[in-house]
């Protein structure tokens, strides 16, 4: 066969199941090409086209070093690149969720080489499991998070490594071309400092996840959504260390393995559900008459909703790429449920903004905080922003991280600023609706508001 290789968010050198594919199979491969295609991040935040462009290039970088050199084209011309090379089959990772754009997904990508007569031939690469077999007794994906927690936790075990020679992938690779305009030359391997990091994470802060994990004013988190959304790290490869260390520590390591289990339970979903992407999970909320006032959704972008917990986590977003999950949760429900806007425009923004995006936990983060996912928030549940603020940011560490003009300001005014207008004016010469605006919503008026909304829908 004249097999093509898909790099597509597999941007490893260590762990990858593309390569040991290769090694398996390198007595059927007549002519082997390795091809990367270029997502189109145009409308991305610079922060997180920059941080794609830095993960290729430093992976470009580190196949060059073992003597393989990658066609390097955009998505647009893969077809007509494996009709050049005239491939026969191609291999692509068939559970990417963290691409751009919908079109680059495994679907659409199958259905274009198979347009051209190519054999896609589809590899598990960053998820640990193969959504059927996660099924309940029904042979039905699992549609609340505990049951399938407890279902499948029991299957996570050490999967022994698969070493491959990198010189016997460059005895029978050609070489490829660089397509596009990027430059390749001097760029540092994130590979290695994604495995240094989860390295330092598991030596350290760890130790206070269980604990810890909502409190946003000091991070505790491991930063790993990065590393797995560009496959810097193989799922397996982390299990793996989790199951070595986890003896030394439980609580911790189990809640930890809660966490990645949840992106598998929510990955699973979305290959059975791909309609969830844009649709309410469920049904009756399918015509809710969200609002699309485009003032407030401005304003929740630009972290300027009167609510500093809100506004800090959205700078902080703007500003980095990155997001604490509890901050996820307050903004999400903020603007589904205090501004009931519609959720696809946040999980949009997200998708544009987020580091770390991933189409399968995004969406079902937001239709969790709309009430409209399987296994979401009841809708009668709805989060207080300032009780959030008070209680997940006490000593308003965080808010003052990402706001200035409140640095010098006394904790207990900036929960909910509004509330002490005049003493912010006389006391800090903070003046409403020029350094810093009104809250553009009354939270007791908008909980009433929902919970109506959602109750009409509910009678029936
Ligand atoms: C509205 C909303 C949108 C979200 N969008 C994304 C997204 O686009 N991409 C993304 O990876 N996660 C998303 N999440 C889940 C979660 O917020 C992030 O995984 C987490 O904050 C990433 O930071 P971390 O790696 O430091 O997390 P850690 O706390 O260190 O967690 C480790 C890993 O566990 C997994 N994980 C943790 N919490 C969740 C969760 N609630 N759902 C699914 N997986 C989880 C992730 O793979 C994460 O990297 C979203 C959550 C919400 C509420």
């Amino acid at each position: 066969m004249h097999l093509g290789v898909i790099l597509n968010r597999v941007f490893r050198t260590k762990y990858n199941p593309l390569f040991q594919y290769i090694v398996k199979h390198q007595n059927e491969i007549d002519k082997l090409y390795f091809i990367l295609p270029l997502e189109d991040l145009t409308d991305a935040s610079e922060v997180k086209r920059d941080y794609y462009h830095k993960v290729v290039k430093g992976f470009v970088n580190a196949l060059d070093k073992h003597d393989i050199q990658p066609h390097i084209v955009t998505y647009e011309k893969l077809g007509e690149l494996a009709e050049t090379l005239a491939l026969s089959h191609v291999l692509v990772a068939k559970d990417i969720m963290s691409y751009h754009k919908e079109i680059y997904d495994y679907p659409h990508v199958k259905k274009a080489f198979e347009n051209h007569q190519v054999t896609v031939i589809g590899q598990r690469v960053n998820h640990y499991f193969e959504p059927t077999k996660t099924f309940n007794k029904q042979q039905q994906p699992y549609k609340v998070f505990t049951s399938f927690y407890k279902a499948n936790r029991k299957d996570l075990v050490h999967t022994p490594k698969k070493n491959y020679q990198f010189k016997h992938l460059a005895q029978i690779a050609e070489k490829g071309l660089n397509q596009s305009d990027l430059n390749f030359k001097n760029n540092k391997d994130l590979e290695q400092l994604a495995r240094k990091r989860w390295g330092e994470f598991l030596n350290g802060d760890i130790a206070h996840y269980d604990k810890l994990i909502d409190d946003v004013s000091q991070d505790f988190v491991s930063g790993l959504g990065k590393y797995l959304a560009y496959g810097l790290l193989d799922i397996r490869e982390i299990i793996n260390d989790l199951l070595e260390g986890y003896d030394s520590d439980e609580t911790n390591y189990e809640g930890f393995i809660r966490e990645v289990i949840f992106r598998e339970f929510y990955y699973v979903l979305m290959t059975q559900y791909p309609e969830a992407a844009t649709k309410s999970f469920s049904e009756k909320y399918r015509n809710m008459k969200w609002s699309y006032n485009k003032a407030h959704f401005e304003a929740w972008k630009k972290g300027q909703t009167g609510y500093p917990i809100v506004d800090a986590a959205m700078k902080k977003l703007n500003r980095t790429g990155y997001m604490h999950n509890r901050l996820r949760m307050i903004v999400s429900q903020f603007l589904t449920k205090n501004l009931f806007i519609d959720w696809t425009w946040g999980e949009n923004y997200f998708r544009q903004n987020l580091i770390d995006y991933d189409n399968a936990s995004n969406v079902h983060g937001w239709q969790w905080s709309a009430s409209t996912g399987t296994d979401a928030v009841p809708y009668f549940r709805m989060f207080n922003p300032i009780r959030q603020s008070e209680k997940f940011d006490s000593n308003g560490y965080f808010i003052k991280s990402e706001i200035e003009l409140f640095k010098e300001v006394p904790t207990h005014f900036i929960h909910n600023p509004t509330l002490y207008r005049s003493e912010l004016y006389e006391k800090y010469n903070i003046e409403f609706d020029k350094d810093y605006p009104n809250s553009i919503v009354n939270h007791n008026e908008s909980r009433k508001y929902v919970l109506e909304k959602f109750k009409s829908i509910n009678k029936y």
